[in-house]
């Protein structure tokens, strides 16, 4: 029988574990988290608005339900076990941890306060138990986003929904009360309107933003010859070029919308002023011409960077785990983000997977069998013995009975429980023990 531990129980990482049980009926599946709770981007990095994403939760949850799988939470590599000891427990071992830091823009002034990361925005309206209150937030006015990817969206609609917006959803109620004052949003592209990374069906639902003016230039999204083959080539582009052609207007409507959502491409962040806090954004043109955008907010969201690991080896370059097709090294692979960089839906670390654990399974096969039991129940003997708190399956499903419950009782989905020392007493190992 073939052990395997797993480092992260995101969606890759899961997706992972139901490749491997998939594949080899004999398999069974540690599978660790340095968070209390499984299910990572799910339930920490997909809006709280987007109920329909948040609905792979479910496959998710039955893969973790198969009985030849562990869950062990609160358990980090590094701190709580070592990869060495890893390798010699385990037949396999597969690094899925993610990217959840926003990268930086290194421009100056992004020190300043009101000068956020959209991982930061995204960990705290998610009610992620290591993020820190954006208390900048509930003084902003006028936001500058940058970036044009899906993460630049999800924050924008989320701050010009606000609090009464989104009340019905699982984010914190901590978070709810401080939404709600912003009431314009730039998002600002350094590249054309045909160059854009935001997905067409995230675009569409900023139609459904009530109250909220969409505005975009018309001189400001002309394609010239190389964007006009692009556009005629790529349906996916031509869709999304259209639905800017379909906001941009040389008159714009007179509409009593209160809150305005405005583009601007072809922009490059190049330095934020203000003396403590920001007061501006400054702008280069393609054209080389400089201009100042007055806000009082600028958000980076210009994609995501993941950790390096003790003992991992690490590609600095590009702030990912290097291998072949997922392989590492012997016996040790990775797959997701950490692995390929932060790109694509939830769904696309599926294939991800599936590549990672052939290579892995084909790494292994034709290897002599070593009897690494001992080593792997001493591992989880210590693990269970330390004065750090596990959480396994059963804590989970107590922690998830008891946000669905405390959400019922507010006529909410859910009401997450954003404390780690909370979540570890209701799902820790212990709190059964006593
Ligand atoms: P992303 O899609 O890679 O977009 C990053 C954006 O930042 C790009 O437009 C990029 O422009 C821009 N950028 C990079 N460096 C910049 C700089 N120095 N100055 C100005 N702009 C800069 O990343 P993301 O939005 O973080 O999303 C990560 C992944 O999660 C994506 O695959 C996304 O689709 C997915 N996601 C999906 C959903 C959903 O399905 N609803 C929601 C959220 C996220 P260039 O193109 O010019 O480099």
């Amino acid at each position: 029988m073939n052990h395997f531990a797993i480092v992260g129980a995101g969606p890759s990482g899961i997706f992972a574990a139901a490749e491997l049980l998939e594949r080899d009926s004999a398999a069974r599946v540690d599978l660790f988290d340095k968070l209390p709770t499984p299910l990572g981007l799910v339930r920490y990095g997909v809006a709280p608005d987007h109920l329909k994403i948040k609905s792979v939760a479910q496959t998710l949850s039955a893969v973790l339900s198969d009985d030849r799988l562990q869950f062990f939470g609160n358990v980090e590599l590094g701190r709580s076990l070592s990869l060495d000891q890893l390798l010699e427990g385990y037949e396999g071992v597969i690094v899925a941890t993610g990217a959840p830091h926003s990268r930086q823009l290194n421009i100056p002034g992004e020190q300043l306060r009101g000068s956020l990361s959209a991982s930061q925005i995204v960990s705290w309206y998610n009610g992620h138990p290591d993020a820190t209150t954006v208390e900048e937030i509930a003084g902003a006015r006028r936001v500058a986003v940058v970036g044009a990817g899906n993460v630049s969206l999800d924050v924008a609609r989320v701050l010009l929904k606000g609090g009464a917006g989104l009340a019905s959803t699982d984010i914190p109620t901590a978070v709810l009360d401080r939404l709600g004052a912003v009431d314009e949003v730039t998002i600002v592209v350094r590249r054309g309107v045909s160059d854009v990374k935001f997905s067409l069906a995230e675009l569409l639902e900023l139609e459904k933003l009530d109250d909220v003016e969409l505005v975009v230039e018309p001189s400001n999204i002309v394609l010239d010859e190389a964007a006009t083959q692009i556009y005629e080539q790529k349906r996916t582009v031509a869709r999304i070029v259209d639905t800017f052609r379909s906001w941009a207007h040389a008159e714009r409507p007179a509409t009593n919308r209160r809150k305005v959502l405005r583009f601007k491409f072809n922009q490059s962040p190049i330095r934020i002023i203000g003396t403590d806090h920001v007061e501006a954004l400054v702008l280069l043109a393609a054209d080389e011409a400089l201009s100042t955008l007055e806000v009082d907010t600028v958000v980076r969201s210009v994609g995501y960077a993941g950790d390096r690991l003790p003992g991992v080896p690490w590609d600095a370059q590009t702030l990912t785990i290097p291998s072949q097709r997922g392989l590492v090294a012997p016996r040790l692979c990775t797959t997701g983000w950490i692995k390929r960089g932060p790109s694509g839906v939830i769904g696309t670390n599926k294939a991800c997977a599936v590549e990672s654990v052939g290579e892995l399974l084909a790494d292994l096969t034709g290897r002599e069998p070593t009897d690494r039991s001992s080593a792997r129940e001493g591992l989880l003997d210590r693990l269970r013995s330390s004065s750090d708190e596990l959480v396994d399956l059963d804590g989970w499903q107590r922690i998830d009975a008891a946000e669905s419950a405390r959400g019922a009782s507010e006529s909410r989905v859910r009401v997450k429980i954003v404390d780690r020392q909370e979540l570890l007493k209701i799902g820790g190992i212990q709190s059964t023990n006593s």
